[in-house]
């Protein structure tokens, strides 16, 4: 199966599995796995940052980071599509007791920092105090400018906000950029950065910071449930990631551009191949076409989520060869309708 759905969908390579079963580890709760601490030690330095913690989801690493710089009532100001806003099922007020504030993402995935600094409160017992301002790298595929990161970072500084990013895929930001990741990540206070997306593994994400901010974070992972033992075993799968899966996202990014060129062919297909930035396609198509479309995919050895707004997904099992075949079977589902 060629599988768009996510880049969540990757199977550990035989290369990484073997660095996997032959990871040394210990028991992490007591800090002792040598290979969990390597992981995290190389990300911070990698990122910039002081000090790395390893989490099972990229879910649990944000909302550690929310309640490591908020405290109960407190609030963050964040995106409306924003993972932790929209897609982490209210964690941050059912697990955090933090108030979200949700503010519309620009064209370019960016927050408005004039429509930001509308929303942080006053010093007043009516408002919630704002804390934080979160922002996501990449956002939708979209790589956010490294000139407003900076501007941001000094915005944050300036009102005394904490600055998080949701970075689940900013390897393929900074890949994208041809930049070290450090250029884009040093700017915040602390970052997320998924290994379970297009990096390849099977699980973790990994928070980065200072490391008081990570200290506070690790008591908030334990709050969590997400202490884990020997979780080397986990931590080789990333280790082998940085080392080999991280020039290639390139290639996703290529063959992203590719399909979305062989779609923009077909006329009933919505789409603009220019913003293609990273590894996704968006794409409308009419809503009668949803389900034959997905199943004559299904059929074809395709798999796409089923929606109007399309959303392809590549990763590294997806080859530049799979692209045209993609690329076919679209244009025989759409032929003569
Ligand atoms: C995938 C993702 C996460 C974390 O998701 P998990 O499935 O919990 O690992 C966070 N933010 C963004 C933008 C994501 O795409």
């Amino acid at each position: 199966m060629i599988d768009l759905r996510s880049d969540t969908v990757t199977r550990p390579t035989a290369a990484m599995r073997q660095a996997m079963a032959a990871a040394e580890v210990g028991d992490d709760v007591f800090g002792d796995d040598p290979t969990v601490n390597q992981l995290q030690d190389k990300l911070a330095e990698l990122t910039g940052h002081e000090a790395g913690l390893f989490f099972p989801s990229g879910t649990q690493s944000n909302l550690a980071a929310l309640m490591a710089h908020c405290g109960r009532g407190e609030e963050f100001i964040i995106g409306s599509l924003g993972h932790s806003f929209k897609y982490e099922a209210g964690g941050a007020a059912v697990l955090g007791s933090l108030w979200p504030c949700s503010i519309e993402y620009e064209a370019d995935g960016t927050l408005d920092l004039k429509k930001v600094a509308a929303h942080i409160k006053p010093d007043d017992a009516h408002f919630a105090h704002t804390r934080l301002l979160v922002l996501e790298n990449t956002q939708s595929g979209r790589v956010l400018p490294l000139a407003y990161i900076k501007e941001a970072a000094a915005f944050a500084r300036d009102h005394r906000l904490g600055f998080h990013l949701d970075g689940a895929r900013v390897f393929n930001a900074a890949v994208k950029l041809g930049v070290p990741v450090h250029e884009i990540t040093q700017h915040f206070d602390s970052v997320s950065i998924c290994l379970s997306k297009g990096l390849g593994c099977p699980i973790g994400t990994v928070l980065v910071g200072k490391r008081e901010l990570i200290r506070k974070a690790h008591r908030a992972r334990k709050i969590l449930g997400g202490g884990m033992r020997q979780a080397g075993m986990l931590a080789a799968a990333g280790l082998y990631a940085l080392e080999y899966h991280v020039q290639r996202l390139a290639e996703d990014h290529a063959n992203t551009r590719k399909l979305a060129e062989g779609l923009a062919r077909i006329k009933q297909i919505k789409i603009d191949p220019a913003i293609v930035q990273t590894n996704m396609v968006f794409a409308a198509i009419a809503p009668e076409h949803v389900q034959p479309l997905t199943a004559h995919l299904k059929s074809t050895g395709i798999l796409i989520l089923p929606n109007a707004n399309l959303r392809l997904v590549t990763h590294l099992d997806v080859s530049a060869a799979d692209v045209e075949r993609v690329i076919v079977a679209f244009r025989g589902y759409f032929a003569g309708r």
